[in-house]
């Protein structure tokens, strides 16, 4: 299908003033498309080679729209940092269009499409870097199998932005089935707009989760929805070592997908208590923070649909999110460490021999992913435990290791396939290829310099991260060593 082929069906356009402002882009010079994600053509049941190139660089610079087309800056609000803040929206990004696809309708987001009602001070742009970062955490977080937003492409062009420093600017076309945010809810409650959340919601349920609109209470099964979906994902990032970093309310997706990529970053050495936002000095959203600000960030959701939902019915759901999360967390760890067989039973001592592993990688900063692989390829024996601790950046005699794997393999003994088998299944759920902050780097200051092959390269290695390709060298996998001067990754295929 061609791009101009693509039918829109505008649904936010038709909801309340309150929602949004019409805008139209702000046309950037020259831009030139980088990358189109095959993933993304899929979800808009687009085959990413037949793509017209130009036409998308046309969109992506803000110049030129598709027919059906309505661009509009969505406006909500959100608690940042804890506090609340009315002045939110789309202050550097539009929804262009929902196309209408096999899956369902899909947002168009030009994300740096110039500055809305809703800019403040900023200046509605993007820059390369941070596009670049956005559209691999895409590719990464799907190849993971976790709910997220993703990307139709990424494009550079020939202006400048100042940030930190001055930058090339850039476009991404964000795609999703819908950017709602918990933020839209706040928004509509703080103005007591009572109609329009009920508007809202309706348009949500009726696009997004039409098995509710026939539930005794829909709303009630909405926010039931909400709560599950946003445990499950957490379970997911903590499972998987992602820090989102910048947990407000606005960058909660109502359809819990990982939404708003910023300072984010997939955790290397392992430190519960890491941020990579470096102005985050209180740690807020630190890793092991996530799974209480999901609900902190959910009660404030909740407070929001008061109006419409019983208090009692809300807080008994809100109850359901931590064991909804452990249980997600749990089954994706027992699946990271090989574990399958008698699930209920067996579920406590998993658990302490989850908890005991990630002690282990924390006191010895090993690899956080690194070690799920290594721990794969282990197959009992002096020879593996040696690799094994090696791979783990640990002694081999070290007394702590010697005793968490006496209780690995003691619990092996219980699983009924040998070590090929498990083997294959871990590899199957822990990941080669990481999408490692100075790996992303790498990407980026070869897009800044002209060259897109890596970008190319490393999004084809996370959108399918499990099988190593051939004649990839060890700069793929390793974490940065101290000090390290700067990798050079190359592209085999
Ligand atoms: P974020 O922390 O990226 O989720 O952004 C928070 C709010 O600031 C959102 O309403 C954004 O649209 C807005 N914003 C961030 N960067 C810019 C920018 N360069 N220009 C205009 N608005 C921005
Ligand atoms: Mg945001």
């Amino acid at each position: 299908m061609k791009l101009d082929s693509l039918q829109f069906d505008n649904a936010w356009t038709r909801l309340p003033e309150a929602f949004y402002s019409g805008v139209t882009p702000t046309p950037w010079r020259n831009a030139r498309v980088l990358d189109v994600s095959p993933l993304g053509a899929a979800q808009l049941d687009m085959d990413p080679d037949s793509i017209d190139r130009e036409r998308l660089a046309a969109l992506m610079a803000g110049r030129e729209l598709l027919p059906g087309m309505t661009p509009i800056a969505q406006k909500y609000t959100g608690h940042q940092f804890g506090t609340y803040n009315p002045a939110l929206g789309d202050g550097r990004g539009l929804l262009l269009g929902e196309a209408v696809t096999s899956q369902g309708p899909m947002d168009l987001h030009l994300k740096g499409a110039g500055q809305t009602p809703y800019s403040r001070f900023g200046d509605g742009r993007a820059v390369l870097r941070s596009s670049i970062r956005e559209y691999l955490a895409g590719e990464a977080m799907s190849g993971l199998g976790i709910p997220t937003t993703t990307a139709l492409a990424v494009a550079v062009n020939d202006e400048r932005v100042m940030r930190e420093r001055v930058e090339p600017g850039a476009t991404l076309l964000r795609l999703s089935p819908s950017h709602a945010r918990f933020g839209h809810v706040e928004w509509l409650y703080q103005r007591r707009k009572v109609e329009d959340m009920q508007t809202l919601l309706w348009h949500l349920i009726h696009r997004h989760r039409p098995e509710f609109a026939e539930a005794e209470a829909p709303f009630d099964a909405f926010f039931a929805d909400v709560v599950e979906r946003t445990a499950n994902l957490i379970a997911a990032w903590q499972a998987y070592g992602f820090v989102h970093a910048v947990m407000n309310t606005d960058n909660m997706s109502l359809l819990g997908l990982t939404l708003d990529y910023g300072p984010y970053a997939f955790m290397e050495r392992y430190t519960p208590d890491w941020t990579p936002n470096h102005t985050d000095a209180g740690g807020r959203y630190a890793f092991d923070q996530q799974p209480g600000v999901g609900l902190w960030n959910l009660t404030v959701l909740a407070q929001s649909l008061t109006p419409l939902v019983d208090v009692e019915r809300l807080r008994a759901m809100l109850d359901e999110y931590e064991p909804a999360l452990q249980r997600t967390y749990a089954q994706l760890m027992r699946a990271r460490l090989g574990l399958t067989a008698k699930p209920d039973a067996a579920s406590p001592g998993d658990a302490s021999l989850v908890a005991a592993w990630l002690k282990l990688l924390e006191q010895h900063q090993a690899d956080f992913h690194n070690a799920f692989r290594a721990l794969g390829a282990y197959r009992g024996g002096d020879d593996s435990r040696r690799e094994l601790a090696q791979a783990l950046n640990i002694a081999q005699d070290d007394a702590s290791l010697m005793a968490w794997l006496e209780s690995y393999d003691r619990r092996l003994g219980e699983e009924s396939r040998g070590p090929e088998a498990r083997k294959r299944a871990m590899d199957a759920v822990n990941p080669c290829y990481v999408l490692r902050t100075h790996l992303a780097q790498e990407v980026i200051e070869a897009a800044e310099a002209g060259d897109s092959a890596p970008l190319r390269c490393f999004r084809e290695r996370l959108a399918s991260p499990f099988s190593r390709h051939e004649g990839d060298g060890d700069d793929w996998f390793l974490p940065p060593a101290v000090n390290a001067p700067p990798v050079c990754l190359s592209c085999s295929s």
